[in-house]
């Protein structure tokens, strides 16, 4: 349901959020566990069915249509939740949670593809935080990005999105220290793998980009990745199944907004914890690891005709 401002009734003691990609996942979960704590969320939707359906979780919940790719949305997002604040109120907290994952073999993945996937998770955060600074500095409010361990450590097959997360980082890290002067604590969360929809989703994008007329440049070379591709598949799949749920890192990311000491960096799940340590292992042994772990080819496995 997408209300009007004037229809909205914010109490002005209220803590206020804007949760960007809440229409499923971790979120959707952020939006009903911080709502449930007394925040009024206003949740990021690209689509009013979307709205209607997060609605219906918590009254606190504030659906508000923005896709953060979008520079009118992003500007007409912001209008809206300004409107809606009380008499000289500001934002509490600002979660850039939106992403997407692509993934496929570096040498295949259509630049297109690669373009957006750069805009939604890198640029996007950062103009939405653009965006919302002011209101943010007004309450001394906090951003939390929502990160990634694939940010920490890349794994073959998933270039692009691990670039993505390493680079939304490096922005957290100078972000933090940028808005150390007005007391806005920047954090960034890692999860592992989480039980959400972003797995099936990338699997479907994945396929279908391959499947795509226009990427027919890169397809004769996709030939000599399926056995490889099909083993990411199976690993993808299984990650997924054993994903922990997404209530994990909303509570990381209450943390991050509400704790009068919060961390920097949330670890989210076990595996989380695992992968990091994996950044202290030398490359070559690193590589090893990881090619018996998904069972990949190994090196010079293929001749130079194939
Ligand atoms: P979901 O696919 O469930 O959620 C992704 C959200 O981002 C959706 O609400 C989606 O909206 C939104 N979104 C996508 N593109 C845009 C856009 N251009 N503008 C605004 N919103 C957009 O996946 P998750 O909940 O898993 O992902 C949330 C975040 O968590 C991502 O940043 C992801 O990288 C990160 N993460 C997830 C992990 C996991 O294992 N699941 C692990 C580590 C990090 P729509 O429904 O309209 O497409």
């Amino acid at each position: 349901m997408l209300l009007q401002p004037s229809a909205i009734n914010i109490r002005p003691e209220s803590r206020t959020v804007l949760i960007t990609g809440a229409s499923t996942g971790i979120g959707q979960c952020c939006a009903i566990t911080l709502a449930g704590q007394g925040f009024t969320v206003f949740a990021g939707v690209r689509n009013p069915e979307d709205a209607d359906r997060l609605a219906l979780f918590n009254p606190a919940i504030i659906p508000v249509l923005l896709d953060v790719t979008e520079p009118d949305s992003i500007l007409e997002a912001q209008g809206r939740i300004q409107a809606m604040l009380p008499e000289g109120k500001g934002m509490n907290g600002l979660v850039n949670n939106a992403g997407i994952a692509v993934c496929g073999p570096l040498e295949c993945v259509p630049i297109e593809d690669l373009r957006r996937q750069l805009e939604v998770n890198v640029v996007g955060p950062i103009a939405v935080t653009q965006a919302f600074l002011p209101l943010l500095r007004q309450e001394r409010g906090r951003v939390v990005n929502m990160g990634s361990i694939a940010g920490l450590n890349a794994l073959p097959f998933a270039g692009p999105y691990s670039a993505s997360k390493f680079a939304l980082e490096s922005l957290t890290d100078a972000l933090r220290v940028e808005l150390q002067p007005w007391g806005i604590e920047v954090a960034i969360i890692e999860p592992g793998t989480i039980a959400t929809p972003i797995w099936e989703k990338s699997l479907k994008a994945t396929t279908e980009m391959y499947a795509q007329p226009e990427s027919g440049a890169t397809l004769s070379s996709l030939a000599l990745y399926e056995p490889a591709l099909d083993l990411i598949r199976k690993a993808a799949l299984r990650s997924a199944q054993r994903g922990i749920p997404p209530e994990h890192v909303a509570q990381a990311v209450l943390h991050a907004l509400c704790a009068p000491k919060p961390k920097t960096r949330y670890l989210v799940g076990k595996d989380a914890q695992l992968r990091r340590i994996l950044r202290w292992v030398p490359d070559r042994l690193k590589d090893a690891l990881i090619t018996r772990k998904i069972g990949l080819p190994g090196k010079h496995s293929q001749s130079h005709s194939t």
